[in-house]
Order: structure tokens, then C-alpha cells, then sequence
């Protein structure tokens, strides 16, 4: 029986308390001789005396500014630019540990509270970030289609799809004489959620991670890529199981007591696949590859291989520096110019930090995408300096994870960026997430609009 796809979300408050933004200091004894002065000018006048404090009620508690308190400041500066003799409001550098420069603070916060809640992050001010820059900043998307109130995003009447396909689709289909499908139609894997779960970083890969991740991936019906080696060692098997592969894992994955519903090849080794292929001929083979190269591409096209996974460093920078939408955008011509572009499915990882990076992905002609670091920080593990690679990179994760409670984080997560896709559909009138891929025309890119605004001025691009 059909059934609507739906993510329970349930609030899931933080294990240990969120850094605050800012540290308060205040010079006790600057203060003290502060509160004399005003004593004595105003005569003990104590309504005057206390009528100036931070409006956020950060020297509101019992004693005052003796005791600040931090949480509440919001970083206004009223009270250092009025008394800088004694008062100081810094960036408080435990924050920064949430996350590093590609996924800051202020994207770990917004996780945060989308894992904790499942909803929607708004802050009723508008968008608070940049409108334009580098990576995913640099592209607009274009909601001007807001014509259909029924097909309102999360609220409206019309049901919004966001199933995706996996796996081989024929070109075209073939009939005989007397109407019957000439040739077999491959499987393909139906997924309600455009999002998967990446293989996680080696240094937070523990046994109760991968279960976490396992659990998670089963109860949202999506899929978890995890090395072979891991999965043998932790014995986590299953449909929601999707083995990484590559060349020394022959005999491991050979052993699998299940037959997963996709393997991913670490790397193009034709010998390797056809292993996969002959050992699980049921499975999908899906390629993993850093670099976009036309050459391996279509090399690989032509041995079989119809899912790629662009897997960039958690930056979202390919090996050679470009940035992961320029990769998808490659990868995706390709095989739109070869005119194979809907019998292949484009997975991609890396850099994907917010809500908004999974249609602007799509738009740039992925399917679906593979989350990394969003899942850590969801589960509140701290980043150990610049993260950049899955293998070298350090993140610590609480030691007092629960079960129950990071599932529930996670799903909250990707309710909370399935509503927000949904919004992106309906803004766009679109009725399923399949028809976003590769609509390009849907967005605008800041190079473009200024090339067109600016070029052949003096100064432009210099
Ligand atoms: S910066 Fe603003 S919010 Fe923070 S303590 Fe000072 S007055 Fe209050």
C-alpha cells in the first residue's frame, strides 16, 4: 500500500551545553569604582544607577556585572563601546572548534538546531549571510515561479516528491510485434530522500558510529556508504549497507553474508568490478572518483559503470582545486553532450555543510548527494583543527553518545533539510526534486550577471 514518505522528528536537546558566541569580561575592580563614582554623583539613586544595563539582560543576574552572563549577549557592543575601560565582549575561541573555515561556526549553529528541533531555521530577519562570494554563495537559485499556492513547499495540498532513482536506466524502450518489452529493464534503487550518508572520517569510524549511521540510514530508508573493512570488523550488515570497495577488499567483501543493494568502487580497477559484478550480480556498481576526467568518464561508461559518486574533500575541492559545483556541472555535461545523461546517475560529497547546498547541488546536475561532516556536527563532535580529508582529518566525538538520541539527531536533520527542499520545489513549481537536476536554468551565478553587467568596463576583472 502506497504510504507518504515521512521523517519523525522529535526534539533532541544538545548532550552539553552550545558555546556561547561571545566572553564577557568585565574589570571587577573598573566596575567597582564605576558603581561608587555613580553612587556618589546620583546620590544613591538607585533606579538611575541601574537603568543602563544590557538590554539582553547579561548583567541582570544577582550581583550584576560581578557575574555576567554570557549566553544572553548577543554581541550588540553597547556596553564596551560605553565603558571600554572596564568591559570587553570577545569571540569566545571554543566556538571555533564547532567547525573550521569551510563549515564555520555559524553553519555548525544553524546543524545544531536543525538536529535538535527538525525544523526550519528562521530567524524572522531575513538572510542573514552573504549574498554572493565563492563556492555555493556564488550561486542563486531562482523562485520566481511562487504561482501555485497548493504546491506550497512543506504545507501545500499538492504532495512534492523528493524520491530519486538509482542505478542503470535503459535509453529508450523497445517493443516487439506483439507490444512486449523487447529487452530486460535493469533495477534501479528508489530513494525517498535525495541525501545519503557518506563513508565516515577514519578517525571518528567506531563500532557504535557506524550502528548510529546504520539505524539511522535504515529508519530515513536512505543508504550508508561504509568501508568493507568496517564493515566486516563491526559485522553491520543490511539493506541500508553500501560497501566501499577498492582492490585489497577482494576477499572481505567476497565474504559479505548479505548482498548489498550498491557497492562502490574506490577507484576505477576493472578487475575489481567485474569481481563485484560476478560475486553480487543483483548489485548496483556504483564508480567513486575524485578528479572529473571526460577520458575516465566515459572509459567507465562504456565498461558498464551508470553511477558515479564525485566524491570532493570536505571543503568541496576537487584534487585539482576547483570547486565541487564546477565538478558536477563537468561531470553532468559530459554526459548530457554524449546524450546518456538520464541512463547514468551522478552522486556527489563534499562541501555539502547546508540545507541550501543540496538543491544547488542538484540544480548542477546531481541526482542526489552524500552527507560527511553535516552528520558529525549534528551528533555534536568537535572538529580538530582544519578538516579536510576523510582520512588524515580529526573530530572528536562526545564519548556519551546515545543511541536513541543520535538517531533522532540525525532524522531530525534531514527533516529539517527535506522541508527546506521542498520549499526550493514549490518556490519553484517544481512537483518532484528529479526535475530539478540539471535546471540549470533555474539558477544564476554572480561570475555570470557581473560578466554581463561589467564587462568592457575599465576595471573589470582586473
Ligand atoms: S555586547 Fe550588547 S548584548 Fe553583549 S553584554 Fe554588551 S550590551 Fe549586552
Amino acid at each position: 500500500m502506497y504510504e507518504r514518505y515521512h521523517l519523525h522528528t522529535d526534539p533532541a536537546p544538545d548532550l552539553r551545553a552550545h558555546p556561547n558566541r561571545f566572553r564577557v569580561r568585565v574589570k571587577k575592580q573598573g566596575l567597582a569604582s564605576f558603581l561608587i563614582r555613580e553612587l556618589i554623583q546620583y546620590r544613591g539613586n538607585k533606579k538611575i544607577i541601574t537603568s543602563r544595563p544590557c538590554v539582553y539582560g547579561v548583567f541582570s543576574g544577582p550581583i550584576g556585572g560581578f557575574a555576567p552572563r554570557p549566553h544572553l549577549c548577543v554581541g550588540c557592543l553597547r556596553c564596551t563601546t560605553q565603558h571600554p575601560e572596564f568591559v570587553q565582549i570577545l569571540p569566545n575561541p571554543e566556538r571555533q572548534q564547532l567547525g573550521d573555515s569551510y563549515l564555520t561556526p555559524e553553519y555548525a549553529e544553524t546543524i545544531h538546531y536543525e538536529a535538535q528541533t527538525g525544523r526550519v531555521p528562521v530567524k524572522g530577519a531575513g538572510f542573514r549571510g552573504p549574498f554572493g562570494g565563492q563556492g555555493w554563495n556564488g550561486m542563486w537559485t531562482d523562485m520566481s515561479e511562487i504561482v501555485r499556492p497548493t504546491r506550497d513547499g512543506i504545507h501545500g495540498r499538492e504532495f512534492i516528491s523528493t524520491a530519486v532513482d538509482l542505478g542503470p536506466k535503459p535509453p529508450f524502450l523497445a517493443f516487439d510485434e506483439r507490444g512486449a518489452l523487447k529487452e530486460h529493464i535493469p533495477e534501479t534503487l528508489s530513494l525517498p530522500l535525495p541525501i545519503l550518508f557518506d563513508a565516515p572520517p577514519a578517525a571518528a569510524l567506531s563500532e557504535k558510529f557506524a550502528q548510529i549511521l546504520s539505524a539511522a540510514a535504515q529508519e530515513a530508508e536512505t543508504l550508508l556508504i561504509l568501508p568493507a573493512g568496517a564493515i566486516k570488523k563491526f559485522s553491520i550488515f543490511g539493506k541500508a549497507i553500501v560497501p566501499l570497495v577498492s582492490r585489497g577488499d577482494t576477499r572481505v567483501f567476497g565474504n559479505f553474508p548479505f548482498e548489498p543493494c550498491m557497492i562502490e568502487l574506490d577507484g576505477w580497477d576493472e578487475g575489481l568490478n567485474h569481481h563485484a559484478q560476478s560475486r553480487f550480480p543483483k548489485s548496483i556498481i556504483c564508480l567513486r572518483v575524485g578528479a572529473v576526467s571526460k577520458e575516465e568518464l566515459l572509459r567507465c561508461f562504456h565498461a558498464g559503470i551508470r553511477v558515479f559518486h564525485l566524491a570532493a574533500n570536505y571543503h568541496g575541492r576537487g584534487p585539482d582545486g576547483r570547486f565541487m559545483l564546477d565538478l558536477i556541472r563537468e561531470a553532468h555535461g559530459i554526459f548530457v553532450d554524449i546524450g546518456c545523461r538520464d541512463e547514468v546517475t551522478l552522486l556527489g560529497s563534499g562541501g555539502i555543510v547546508a540545507a541550501e547546498h543540496v538543491p544547488k547541488a542538484i540544480i548542477g546536475g546531481l541526482d542526489a548527494v552524500a552527507l560527511d561532516t553535516p552528520l558529525l556536527i549534528a551528533l555534536q563532535a568537535q572538529f580538530g583543527g582544519e578538516c579536510t580529508d576523510r582520512m588524515t582529518s580529526r573530530f572528536r566525538v562526545p564519548a556519551q553518545l546515545k543511541t536513541d538520541w543520535a538517531i533522532q539527531r540525525i532524522k531530525n536533520l534531514l527533516a529539517s533539510w527535506r522541508d527546506q527542499l521542498l520549499e526550493v520545489l514549490g518556490a519553484m513549481g517544481l512537483r518532484e526534486v528529479r526535475r530539478l537536476r540539471g535546471e540549470i536554468g533555474r539558477a544564476m551565478f554572480q561570475t555570470d550577471l557581473e560578466r554581463e553587467a561589467f564587462s568592457g568596463i575599465e576595471g573589470y576583472g582586473s
